[in-house]
């Protein structure tokens, strides 16, 4: 789905980012270790066409691209590590992007996601954004996510402030998605026991290459 090739990223004159090959393929979880300064941030914001590389090149659906093409933005998704979430109630943030006119299938299609994420929507969905935990903030960040059924979900440390329980939660939505929706999901974390629970291969970065793949 997507592909980098010869991919270099520097900032202020220093590269910290250089891949020279990753295929980022239907159904794939992959998930994104090293340490800190190591270039998974970086990393996720190129796949998510959020930042353009300093040089090499991206591609989607096999098109070639610099910019961020229309169809992408609502294809490829990347959950940061502390989400912006909308100054509205639960519903509305999980509802946001949604494209259904219906209004039963959007209380449906919220509801599920609540679920999905751990959240009871009967105590949820009419909350404001100010009465969430940090850690509920970042599960209403990811149902609205993934509320939209993305072919890509980059995921940015999405367990660093959550409790074991939840963090187990957040694991089984990802491999739903992909199971119901064939989502592929890429996932930085420093929790490695997690990481290896979630994905199929574990890229390892040090100082912006890859210098594993197990
Ligand atoms: P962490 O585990 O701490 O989240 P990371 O692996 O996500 O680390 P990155 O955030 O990708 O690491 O950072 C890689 C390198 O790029 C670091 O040395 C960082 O200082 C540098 N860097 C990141 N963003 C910028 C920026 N906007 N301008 C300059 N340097 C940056
Ligand atoms: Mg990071």
């Amino acid at each position: 789905i997507i592909s980098l090739h010869n991919v270099r990223q520097i900032f202020s004159g220093r590269q910290v980012l250089s891949i020279d090959k990753l295929d980022i393929n239907h159904d794939d979880i992959i998930g994104l270790a090293g340490p800190n300064g190591s270039g998974k941030s970086t990393l996720l914001r190129i796949l998510a066409f959020l930042d353009a590389p300093s040089s090499g090149t991206l591609s989607f659906m096999g098109a070639k691209t610099s910019t961020k093409p229309g169809a992408v933005h609502r294809q490829v998704t990347l959950l940061v590590q502390e989400p912006y979430l909308l100054k509205r109630t639960v519903h509305a943030n999980v509802a946001y992007g949604l494209k259904v006119r219906k209004k039963s299938d959007i209380t449906t299609k919220v509801h599920n996601a609540l679920i999905e994420v751990g959240l009871d929507p009967e105590s949820f969905s009419s909350r404001h954004w100010f009465e969430l935990s940090g850690g509920e903030a970042q599960r209403v960040a990811l149902a609205a996510r993934l509320v939209l059924k993305p072919k890509v979900l980059l995921m940015d440390e999405p367990t660093a402030s959550l409790d074991a329980k939840s963090a187990t939660l957040i694991r089984q939505a990802a491999l739903k998605a992909r199971t119901n929706n064939g989502t592929s999901l890429v996932v930085a974390s420093h929790d490695l026991d997690w990481l290896g629970k979630v994905s199929d291969r574990i890229i390892h970065l040090e100082h912006g290459s890859i210098v594993e793949t197990s």
